[in-house]
Order: structure tokens, then sequence, then C-alpha cells
């Protein structure tokens, strides 16, 4: 076994079975996602558009692709014939363009909200008021080919691992909140994306469905 697969086997070994794993493969060539995939890995996560087309292009398709990177309007037309998952949306003018490439692809998009919940101040993420005001937009309303099925955000960075814990279940509780909205599909919004390498236990004890996983599985990037 290559290490990425005993990486790999070791961490799902680990997880509940509730939890999905996303590989985190961003900067890593083809080859080490091949690797993962010959040991069983079907979800991947990239942050940049030009580097997930190109992979998508070479890999199998039953690759499912999560975009987990900062997505600007005018890429969303790359990724939204395949792309099985956006993570990182956080504002109503990116849902309707992902609705609008929805619509020209004639699927529905899944996508995630991201909340601002780490204390690093950064200008991606909303926070409460924001989401509501998003949602109770009329036009949310009508956006039908994407579908918001979940919540993701990003602790600190620190080692102080009750502000971290803190900060996971602050983001479950607004889970549990928004999953109430009356403009949410609340059937279909299941998803909490919480957790990397390293703090992903903790998002997993606060709630976490998916973890979002690079460099412990393949190494630690450049
Ligand atoms: C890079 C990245 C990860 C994975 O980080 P690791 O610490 O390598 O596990 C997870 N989520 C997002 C949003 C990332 O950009």
């Amino acid at each position: 076994m290559t290490s990425i697969a005993q990486n790999i086997s070791k961490l799902k070994g680990s997880l509940p079975e509730e939890v999905t794993l996303i590989a985190v493969s961003k900067k890593k060539p083809v080859e080490a996602l091949q690797e993962a995939y010959d040991a069983g890995q079907r979800a991947f996560g990239e942050n940049y558009i030009q580097e997930l087309v190109d992979k998508q292009a070479i890999l199998p398709t039953d690759i499912e692709w999560h975009f987990i990177g900062h997505l600007q309007s005018n890429k969303v037309k790359y990724i939204a014939p395949f792309v099985h998952l956006i993570h990182g949306v956080d504002s109503l003018k990116l849902l309707k363009e992902i609705n609008k490439q929805g619509l020209k692809n004639d699927r529905i998009i899944p996508v995630l909200l991201q909340f601002h919940i780490a204390e690093e101040s950064t200008k991606f993420g909303l926070n409460q008021d924001e989401c509501e005001a998003l949602l109770n937009n009329e036009v949310f309303a009508q956006l039908e080919n994407v579908k918001v099925c979940g919540l993701m955000g990003m602790a600190s960075f620190t080692d102080d691992k009750q502000q971290v814990q803190s900060e996971f279940e602050h983001l479950a509780s607004l889970f549990k909140k928004i999953k109430l909205h009356p403009s949410i599909d609340s059937e279909h919004f299941q998803h909490l994306s919480m957790g990397m390498s390293g703090d992903y236990p903790i998002a997993i004890e606060a709630g976490a469905t998916l973890v979002r996983v690079g460099s412990a599985i393949f190494g630690a990037r450049n």
C-alpha cells in the first residue's frame, strides 16, 4: 500500500459511518488523486477552478468533485456541468449566477452557505443577520436551479481546542436554526461541512457530516 492509501484507510476507519471524508487535493498532482481513488476514495475537494477543470477531464468520471475555495461569479460556468457540491457560497449574487448556470445545464446545483465563525477577520463568509437577509430576499425564493443543502465554516487557526470547539458548536447551532427557515427546503438541508486535518475530530464531535481533509492524506503542501 502507498502511504496515501494507508492514510485514507486509517482515516476512514476512524470516522463515524455517517461522516463523509472529502479528500482535499489542491496543488497535488493527478497521480496522487489516482492513488487515493484506487484506495476507494470518491469525494475530492479542490480550491482552484482551472486546477479542478483540468483534473476532472483526466480522472475517472465517478468522482464527486467538491469546490471548497472562494468562487468568483464569472467562473461558475466552468464547473456547473459536473460539480457535486459548492461549499463556499456567501452572497445572493453568487447564488443567482449558480442558478443561471444550473438552468443552462439542466440541473439543480447543490451548495452550502459559508459562515464566518473564526476570530480572524476575512471578507468571506456570512454572519447570521446577513444569512437571514439573504434567505428573506424575494429573489432567493425564485432560484429553482440551486439548492442550499447546509452550511460550511472554518474554525480559527489556533491550538486552543476549547475555542475551536466553541466555534464549531456555534456553526452547528446556526445549522439547526437555519434549517427551520421557511425559505429552506429542510429535507435537503442536511450537510455541515467543517473540520480539516488539524481539527476534524473536534468538528465531528460537534456534528460535522462532511470533513475536508488535505495534508493528513496527501502530506504537506508547499
Ligand atoms: C486547504 C483546505 C482544506 C484542507 O486543509 P488541510 O489542513 O490540508 O486538511 C480544507 N478546507 C478548505 C476550505 C481548504 O482551503
